[in-house]
Order: structure tokens, then C-alpha cells, then sequence
């Protein structure tokens, strides 16, 4: 949306030609190429800043909290002691602030491909800076494809946080990338990914469940609702040789981490994953949805 277009005073996210989101404008903030994608950042009337790559909704300042704390918290506290985190993607480092929030953690390395992203996100997010001069957090300016291939027996959990399976992120959804994820997480290790929408695209969230499960023997999903992604409804997937989603649970660690948070709550780490019969058939490749037309 440029400013002098009709009806400029409104953002439309658009989902696959048949539904859009409208997000009331105040000023449209930032507009650029990267060598990977459009970044746009926009001030809306009701949902804060929001950013955009390539026309779509990354996050916005009223509801981040929701997808940042879902990713994030869950894994690690299904951890006894987490020291090592990577994030793939994850430019705008909306993960990494809450990652950083696990004292157990040591390390987290963010490698998002474009640095564009971070850079944009530094003028306009009050977090990004302040994240990224933390002495324990590393960025990364790389395919994670790549990056995850050259660490083995590295990390307690490896986050995706990546754009929908188009472009750069193809990949991502792929089981040669979770095998080696496989590699590079130690023992006990986990990895969180988000896995888009089952209201809207059942078959997407069944295929990113089957390359997922072909590596890892122990794999789940969870829901949330997040106003402003397509539907409003979101999956991320936690996978793992060795652990489940419930095995260790610190009530005293969550109690102080639920201080912090906005959405996350230690009834979550397991109501989350209590999914509806439409999930479920997704989740096996099941598409009752299939009537009303091509996703
Ligand atoms: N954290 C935000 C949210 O709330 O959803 C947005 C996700 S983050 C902005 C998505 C990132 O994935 C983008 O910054 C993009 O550059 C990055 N990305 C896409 N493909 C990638 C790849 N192959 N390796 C690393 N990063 C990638």
C-alpha cells in the first residue's frame, strides 16, 4: 500500500486471493527490497507497529507476545537445565527476548538469512537492539539450512522461526533440514518450529507432520490464537528423539517465568496440545475441508 493509492489509509493482508485481514493505517513507516524479500513497517490505529516481508504480517506490536512465548516456552520448559539455543530465522529477535529469559541458558545464536530484517527491526521495535547487544545472544547472517549442517551435538533446542514454505524457507519445512537439526541437537534435545494454520491449510500442517515425523519418533503440535495470522489460529510442532513436550516440568521455574509473560502458563505446557478432531486429521493428512475449494 503506498500512501497516494485509493484507500491507503488501509494495510490488506491477503491470504491465497480469497480472504484478507485489514489493519487500520496511521503512517506507513518503512518500504525496501532486501536481496531476499519486500520489508515494510507500518503504524496501525489499534495493533502498534507492524512488519511486514512481502506483504504479509511477520507480527505486530499488540499481539507478538503470543507466537514469540508459545515458541519459545514450551521447549524450554520441557528441559531440565537448557544451555544452547539456535533460531532459525527469527530476524526481528522477538524469540531471542524471550529465550534470553531462561537463566539455565547460555548461548542463543540467531541465524536469519537476511540482515536487512534485523536492521529495519532495530529502528522501529523497541526489543530488537537491546536483544541483540545481549552478551549471550550471537547473530548470524545465513541460510540456516546451511548453518544447522556444519554444528552436530551442539544444541538443547533448535527453534524454527521462519516465513511460510515459499522462497528462502522452502527448505525449512523439509526432512534433509529437520535430519539435520537431528544432528545438531544433543541429547534430549528439541526442536520448535511454527507450523501454520490448520483451519486454513489442513494440508500444509499434515505434509510439515509427516517430514517431521520421518526424523523425529517423538512429535507434536499445539495451538494458539494469534488475531492477526490467517485465521487466527496457530500450530507450531515440538519434535524430539528422546522427550516429550511433558516430561520434566519445573512448577517453580514456570512460576517465575509466568512473571514475565503475557500468554504463557504452566497449564498451557500441556492444554496446548489438546487439539480439536479437525487437527488431528489434519495432523494425518486428513483434509475434511477439501469441499470448499483449493487451499
Ligand atoms: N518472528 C516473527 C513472527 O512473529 O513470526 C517473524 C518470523 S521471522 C521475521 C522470519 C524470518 O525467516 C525472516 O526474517 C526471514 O529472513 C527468515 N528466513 C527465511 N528463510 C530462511 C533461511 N533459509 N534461513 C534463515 N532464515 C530464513
Amino acid at each position: 500500500v503506498s500512501a497516494d493509492e485509493p484507500g491507503a489509509d488501509w494495510f490488506h493482508e491477503e491470504y491465497k486471493g480469497v480472504s484478507r485481514l485489514g489493519l487500520k493505517l496511521r503512517r506507513h513507516l518503512h518500504s525496501e527490497r532486501s536481496d531476499f524479500q519486500n520489508i515494510d513497517v507500518y503504524e496501525t490505529e489499534f495493533f502498534g507497529r507492524v512488519l511486514t516481508l512481502d506483504g504479509l504480517i511477520m507480527f505486530t506490536e499488540r499481539d507478538e507476545f503470543v507466537y514469540h512465548e508459545m515458541l519459545v516456552h514450551v521447549p524450554l520448559l520441557s528441559q531440565p537445565a537448557p544451555r544452547e539455543v539456535l533460531i532459525i530465522g527469527g530476524g526481528d529477535c522477538g524469540c531471542a527476548r524471550e529465550v534470553l529469559k531462561h537463566p539455565s541458558v547460555e548461548r542463543v545464536v540467531q541465524c536469519d538469512i537476511d540482515e536487512r530484517v534485523t536492521r529495519v527491526c532495530e529502528e522501529y521495535f523497541e526489543w530488537t537492539a537491546r536483544v541483540a547487544r545481549d552478551p549471550r545472544c550471537e547473530l548470524l547472517f545465513a541460510d540456516g539450512i546451511e548453518y544447522v549442517g556444519e554444528h552436530e551435538n551442539r544444541f538443547d533446542l533448535v527453534i524454527v522461526d521462519s516465513t511460510d514454505p515459499i522462497g528462502p524457507a522452502v527448505g525449512l519445512f523439509h526432512r534433509d533440514f529437520y535430519a539435520k537439526v537431528r544432528r545438531a541437537l544433543r541429547p534430549g534435545g528439541v526442536v520448535s518450529a511454527q507450523s501454520e494454520s490448520p483451519h486454513w491449510d489442513p494440508p500444509l500442517v499434515g505434509r510439515i507432520r509427516a517430514e517431521l515425523s520421518s526424523v523425529f519418533p517423538k512429535t507434536s503440535a499445539y495451538l494458539g490464537h494469534i488475531p492477526t495470522y490467517p485465521s487466527g489460529t496457530w500450530s507450531w510442532s515440538y519434535a524430539s528423539v528422546d522427550r516429550a513436550h511433558d516430561d520434566e516440568f519445573d512448577e517453580e521455574r514456570a512460576a517465575k517465568l509466568e512473571a514475565t509473560t503475557a500468554y504463557y502458563n504452566r497449564e498451557l505446557q500441556t492444554a496446548s496440545f489438546a487439539l480439536p478432531n479437525f487437527v488431528r486429521e489434519a495432523l494425518e493428512g486428513k483434509n475434511r475441508f477439501a469441499r470448499f475449494g483449493p487451499q
